[in-house]
């Protein structure tokens, strides 16, 4: 699976337009200036995203606006990169 830059990201909530974050190069991942990109590969449940059945994921982009103005909305997930890359790289070493 391969994403691309998208330079034209657009607010889930208000439309609110946003560059790519990534300039220049091709990443494996996006990014939205002034936002935050939700990669999905659908959930099971769902009847309109549900990428075990049809195999069709799912992008969102929210602004940071309408993330800071909905933010009692949302859970947040405190994320030690540290700690992940330590845990990948312990993976890898394991299957070395
Ligand atoms: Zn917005």
């Amino acid at each position: 699976m391969e994403i691309k830059a998208n330079p034209n990201h657009v607010c889930f909530k208000c439309g609110h337009k946003m560059e790519s974050a990534l300039q220049g190069e091709e990443f494996f991942w996006d990014a939205a200036a002034d936002g935050v990109v939700f990669h999905g590969g659908g959930s099971y449940g769902s009847m309109a995203y549900d990428s075990v059945v049809n195999d069709i994921g799912v992008n969102l982009v929210v602004c940071d606006e309408c993330l800071k103005k909905n933010k009692n909305r949302l859970q947040e997930i405190k994320i030690n990169f540290k700690e992940l890359n330590k845990m990948l790289k312990n993976k890898e070493k394991s299957h070395e």
